[in-house]
């Protein structure tokens, strides 16, 4: 069996299946796995990379029929049940494909070229460096226009990744740059959060999105609602009717599904996702399998299930399940989502939750975002690290993780 992607769906499969009688490949283009949803404060300089990143041989130690090999894949033939990757071909009986999204531009001119995603920690890198680079700039920049240009912080989309980063922002902001360039006037720099359409938080009862801004405004985040980017341009946003320059543009407004070609080739939803049936099988291939946020089907109501870690990691469960169950010739399971709810944190002690069926915001729904984040984390020693982080951010109103990694401070490079 081979698993493409180690990611919350593809470790998951693969534990499940650790001491079962089946053969296991697993591959990923990294060595390490990511925990997504701290990567903003990677980008804010709250954790640092190792916090949040494991290496997979280290995760996966103890796993006899178990084999790891680093590698992107990027075809795979259903008839000659063959995997292709830059490691090489990969033969398979069953194939899970678990790779995720990539950041989706929408096809919006100057995306690419000039504003950064956070699906990776090398994306979360670029970020952090970037802002820490402009305010360096900005320290020794004469001209009060292009000081201030290098000041601003965009985000693009209003979804929970945009709203978490928005509010680290202007938290790095007025805790610690502020503290850092005395010689600037950082009450002057500006975040702004921009969003299409006219709420933040989509998936959140409206009750919850309203809090949510009204928390980010209160941080100083500019929020605007509504404001369809319409292109960027180098330190430029337009929107309609005004343009915004900045010298830090985050894009965090949508994904598609990460590129691979599969003959024959099987239904793909609108933004590029697998379309699978209910047993997470690839239609017309019923030995390969596709989970987690490549894999697109739609719930008992008809709306697909949500881009999340816990339907990920469900997803990870059945298809290891089903895939025991073919061995020992037992029918296979259909896909039920157990939600578990969904959270946002917008900064120290703000952030919303709808959990339980129930909508709480503030101090509570902070601690409870804190606690299921730290308990999620794969390691132990991850977990001690982040809630070390936490705690001394915390304590002394710091992100601790501020070093310049790119070498590129005043736009020349020095020769090593
Ligand atoms: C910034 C951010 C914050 C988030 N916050 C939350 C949150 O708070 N709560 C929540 O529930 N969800 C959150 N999510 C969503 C959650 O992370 C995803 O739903 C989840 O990671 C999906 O798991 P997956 O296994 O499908 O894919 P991923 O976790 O994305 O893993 C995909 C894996 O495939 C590998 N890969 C990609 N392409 C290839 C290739 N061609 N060949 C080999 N390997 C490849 C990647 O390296 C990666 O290891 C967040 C996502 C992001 C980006």
């Amino acid at each position: 069996m081979v698993v493409l992607g180690a990611g919350f769906g593809g470790l998951r499969a693969v534990q499940r299946l650790r001491r079962a009688d089946v053969d296991v490949t697993l591959v990923d283009r990294h060595n390490y796995h990511t925990f997504m949803p701290l990567l903003y404060e990677v980008a804010s300089a709250g954790l640092s990379a190792n916090d949040i990143a494991q290496p997979i041989r280290a995760i996966l130690r103890g796993g006899p029929n178990v084999e790891f090999v680093v590698g992107a894949a990027r075809a795979v033939d259903c008839a000659d049940r063959t995997a292709t990757t830059t490691a090489g071909a990969i033969a398979f009986d069953y194939l899970v494909i678990a790779i995720g999204t990539v950041t989706n531009s929408f096809g919006i001119e100057g995306v690419d070229h000039y504003a950064t995603g956070l699906k990776s920690i090398q994306d979360a890198d670029t970020v952090r460096n970037g802002v820490l680079r402009n305010f360096e700039r900005a320290a020794v920049e004469p001209d009060a226009a292009e000081r201030a240009r290098l000041m601003t912080m965009v985000v693009v989309g209003g979804g929970p990744t945009g709203v978490e980063l928005a509010g680290a922002l202007a938290e790095l902001k007025h805790h610690v740059l502020k503290r850092d360039f005395p010689q600037l006037d950082v009450s002057a720099a500006r975040v702004i959060l921009i969003e299409a359409t006219d709420r933040l938080l989509s998936a959140f009862p409206r009750r919850l999105q309203e809090r949510a801004r009204a928390q980010l405004v209160d941080l100083g985040v500019e929020v605007r609602l509504s404001s369809p980017v319409e292109r960027l341009e180098e330190g430029e946003v337009h929107l309609p009717g005004e343009t915004i320059a900045a010298s830090n543009i985050a894009w965090v407004a949508g994904t598609a599904g990460a590129p691979l070609a599969i003959d024959p080739a099987p239904p793909r939803s609108r933004d590029g996702r697998i379309a699978v049936s209910g047993d997470l099988s690839v239609p017309g291939a019923p030995r390969v399998f596709a989970i987690g946020d490549i894999a697109y089907l739609p719930d008992a109501h008809g709306r697909p299930h949500p881009m999340l870690a816990q339907v990920a990691l469900q997803q990870g469960e059945l298809v290891a399940e089903n895939i025991a169950r073919d061995i020992e010739g037992r029918p296979r399971r259909t896909f039920k989502y157990r939600d578990r709810g969904v959270m946002a944190t917008v900064g120290r002690r703000r952030a919303v939750a709808h959990v339980f069926g129930m909508q709480v915001s503030g101090l509570l729904a902070w601690v409870l975002w804190l606690v299921v984040h730290l308990l999620a984390i794969v390691s132990l020693r991850n977990r001690a690290a982040v809630l070390l982080n936490w705690t001394w951010n915390y304590a002394r109103y710091d992100r601790a993780n501020r070093l310049l990694t790119d070498d590129a401070v005043g736009g020349t490079r020095e020769p090593q």
